[in-house]
Order: structure tokens, then sequence, then C-alpha cells
């Protein structure tokens, strides 16, 4: 695609890429067998993948948005799994990025550059979407506040070693009551529960957090008291911005080998990739993958450049998930019977492909989002 790169993002696109062909992908079957590898991540992390737009001072590569979602659209080329750990990982530490304290940014984000997994907790057993609707609260005690709560399905929370948490200040106060919490690994009282047994990305970790009275100190309190809520919004903003790119590159994934098998396997006395059924498939899967890249990039450049994207990213998520869905499923359909078998991958590929559709605000709730942003434009 042409979308203008900058050639210091050629070159980590093209770094990545290589990467990924080496070291991810060959291992995205196994990975949805025995789950997360810590022996990948840490070649991540000598790789410096882990903080690529992080500014220099504090261990990054001083990339931009562009360049996550360039990092993340060729990592999900090999395993949607591992695009979506780096995810998850970028959802918490971005949190910090943007609006932790100088002492926090200088303690944590070198960290998850070079050292730690980091993983963000907002959804709770009986609030996801109604993500105001959180039970786990935050008491002030001398010197720090107590976290008594759950948390579930939160990606990484198994293999973190930081973890940033949302918690009422205020029951009373709905998103308003929200505020943000920086808490680590082994503080007394912060458990990690039950393993998800998912139906895909498997190679990421997702478990459920459990807090009994978790004392964090008040340093590691996160924005202002009361404003968690529109912390946690933002970080999602962005984040949707990497499932459009996760979407691209996942689609693409699924779409070379319906192209490979297409060209090889005879039916009729031809190959099937002459049959026009099969070319509108293709086309098709063209067509989504083409639309989602530019717009995954456009809503990037928008983040970079410090413009608002909230109607943008959720707009890339909503169209990226559900043409990523239909382009594995369409896929399976190009293989016939072989596409229903792993021993071809794309069925792994689909079950990936649904998360995208609910993690990070579903696409009902998305619709909603844009729905009312557009009704609201004046022109
Ligand atoms: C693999 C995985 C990884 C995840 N990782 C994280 C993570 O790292 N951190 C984190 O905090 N969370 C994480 N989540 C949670 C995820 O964000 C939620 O699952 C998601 O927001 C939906 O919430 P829910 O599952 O409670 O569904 P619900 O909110 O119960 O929704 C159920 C259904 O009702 C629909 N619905 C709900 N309300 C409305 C409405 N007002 N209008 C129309 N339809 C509606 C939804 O669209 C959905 O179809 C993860 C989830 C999964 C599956």
């Amino acid at each position: 695609m042409n979308f203008e790169f900058t050639e210091e993002q050629i070159m980590i696109r093209d770094m990545v890429r290589d990467f990924t062909q080496r070291e991810i992908a060959p291992l995205d079957e196994e990975l949805d067998r025995n789950g997360f590898s810590h022996a990948l991540y840490e070649k991540m992390k000598e790789m410096g993948l882990m903080g690529i737009h992080f500014p220099e001072q504090y261990g990054g590569a001083d990339g931009d948005a562009v360049t996550s979602a360039l990092t993340i659209h060729e990592i999900a080329k090999g395993s949607a799994s591992i695009a979506l750990f780096l995810d998850a990982h970028w959802l918490a530490a971005d949190t910090i990025l943007y609006h932790g304290t100088e002492a926090q940014k200088t303690k944590y984000l070198p960290m998850a550059a070079n050292e730690g997994i980091f993983a963000f907790a907002l959804t709770e057993p009986a609030a996801g979407s109604d993500a105001a609707g959180i039970q786990t609260t935050a008491t002030k005690v001398e010197g720090g506040w107590l976290l008594r709560g759950s948390k579930a399905w939160i990606t990484n929370a198994g293999v973190a070693d930081v973890c940033v948490v949302l918690a009422k200040t205020d029951p009373d106060a709905g998103a308003k009551g929200i505020t943000a919490f920086i808490v680590e690994k082994g503080t007394p009282g912060f458990l990690v529960g039950r393993k998800e047994d998912k139906m895909g990305m498997r190679g990421s970790n997702t478990t459920e957090l459990i807090l009994e009275d978790v004392k964090v100190p008040d340093e590691n309190l996160l924005g202002e008291i009361g404003g968690g809520f529109k912390i946690a919004m933002i970080a999602l903003d962005g984040a949707r911005i990497s499932i459009g790119a996760i979407a691209a590159g996942l689609a693409e994934h699924a779409m070379n080998i319906a192209k490979d098998y297409a060209n090889q396997r005879v039916a009729f006395g031809r190959p099937i990739a002459k049959l026009f059924a099969i070319q509108e498939k293709i086309a098709n899967m063209a067509i989504g993958i083409r639309a989602t890249q530019l717009m995954t990039y456009d809503a990037a450049k928008l983040k970079a450049e410090g413009k608002r994207h909230t109607k943008e990213a959720a707009m890339v998520k909503v169209f990226g998930a559900e043409m990523c869905s239909k382009t594995c499923a369409e896929a399976i359909q190009t293989l016939g019977g072989y596409g229903y078998s792993k021993e071809y991958h794309v069925e792994r590929l689909l079950r990936d492909a649904k998360l995208l559709e609910i993690g990070e605000g579903t696409s009902e709730i998305l619709r909603m989002v844009i729905g009312t942003t557009v009704l609201a434009e004046k022109d």
C-alpha cells in the first residue's frame, strides 16, 4: 500500500516483517496449543519492540502511533495472539506515558520497554461494556489506597509484572468515581485467578485478577482521583487502532493461504483460481484488507498528530474486525474440506479473528459511539 511512511518507519516495518517471518510465524500453531511463550517475549524485548513508540529518554525507540500500528500490523501477519499480547502491553503502558507523573514515567516506561510485561485491568465479571459499573473499590488509608474486588478477562494478567487497575474511589459517582492505579506483581493480596480457556488468541495469556485489600502507595495513583474512566477511554481509542492493524494483518495471513491453495487445487480440470466464484472471494478479501489498512493508518496518523480520533478508531475496529472474521471464514470456504482441518491453519485464524469483534469494545457498543458522534456532527 502507498500510505506515506517515513524512511525510518519503513525501516522498522521491514525489520519487524523479517523478525515476524523468522521468529513469530513459525510458532503460531504451537502458541495456539501451549499458550504464551516467555522465550518469544525475550526475543521481542531484545529487538526493542516492547517500547518502540516510547520517547528515547524512557527507553523507547522514539516512534509514534504510526510506528506502533506498523509493528502490530506486521506481527499480526505471523501471529494474531502475539500482536494482541503487544497491544495489551501498550494499552497499559500508554496510560502511564500519557497520564503518569515524571517519576512514574521514569520508573515504569523503561521497565515496559526493557524489563517487564504490562496489563490493563478494567473489565470485571459483572461489568464489561458497562465499564462505569465496575465494583472494585479503592479506599483511602494512611500512605495509600486499599484495593478490593476482582477483574475478569485480563490479557497478560497471568504473566504481567505491572498492572494498571481501574477502581471506584467514589462508588456513588458513576464514571466520575473511577480512578486508575499502578499495581506491581508481588504486592500482597494481588493474585492471579483462573486462566480463561479461550476459543482463539490462545498464544496470549488471559486470566482473572483477584484484589484482596491490596495496599497501593499514594505515588502509584495514576492521573487524578476520579479521572480513571477518561484515562481508560483514551487508552482504548489508541488500542482500537491496534485492533484495526491486527485485523488487516490476520486477514492477509488468511488470504495468502487461500490464494496459494486456489492456485494449486484442481477441480473440473483446472485450478480453482480460474473460477469466478473463487476470484470473487479473493477480490472481496483484498478490498477489505486494503480498506482496513488505509483506515488503520489514517486513524494512527490522527493520533500521531495529537488530533481527536475516537470516531475513526471505533470505525476501523468495527470495520476491520468484521472484515477479518468474514475473510477467515471465506478462506476456509476456499479450501473446502481442507479448510475445516487444522492442517491448513485457517480454522485457527477464524478462531483468533472472532475476538476482534468483542475485546476493547464490542461492535455493538462501538456502533453506538460512532452513531451518536455522527448524529451530533453539524456538517
Ligand atoms: C480474549 C479477551 C481479552 C480481553 N482482554 C481484556 C483486557 O486486557 N482488559 C480488560 O479490561 N478487558 C479485557 N477483555 C474484556 C472485553 O473488553 C469485554 O469482554 C468486552 O468489553 C465486552 O464485555 P462483556 O464480555 O462483559 O460483554 P457484555 O458487556 O456483557 O455484552 C454482552 C453482549 O451484549 C451487548 N451489549 C451490551 N451492552 C449493550 C448496549 N448498550 N447496546 C447494545 N449491545 C449491548 C454486547 O455488545 C455483547 O454482544 C477481554 C476479553 C476477551 C474475550
